[in-house]
């Protein structure tokens, strides 16, 4: 939620602006903020959510297409979904290749 002035800063729960971000732990100071919508209340500059969001992105791009030679962890696939080339291929190879490689429906082991 973005919050722009002291109206919707006091309605938002945070007192004051001399509050810490949450990012940076520098105080809060001015606006605009960024208030998170999680169940603990957290307030950010919104460069600082900006900042945080991004890295959030980043993570989860390397998690889903991680860099050579990592492989894929698992692929998300709706259920009664046709298999991708991708899948189709990887389980052609499976016989092959014997039990070192990790299924791609099962995220952990
Ligand atoms: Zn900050």
């Amino acid at each position: 939620m973005l919050i722009v002035n002291d109206e919707q800063r006091l309605r938002a729960g945070i007192g004051s602006l001399s509050k810490r971000c949450q990012y940076c732990c520098k105080a809060l100071a001015a606006y605009p903020l960024i208030l998170s919508d999680d169940a603990r209340l957290a307030v950010y500059h919104a460069a600082c959510a900006a900042a945080l969001a991004t890295e959030i992105l980043v993570d989860l791009y390397t998690f889903f297409s991680p860099p050579a030679p990592y492989q894929q962890l698992f692929v998300l696939t709706p259920p009664g979904a046709a298999p991708t080339q991708e899948t189709e291929t990887h389980l052609a190879h499976e016989g092959d290749r014997g039990a070192h490689r990790v299924p791609l429906a099962s995220p952990k082991e």
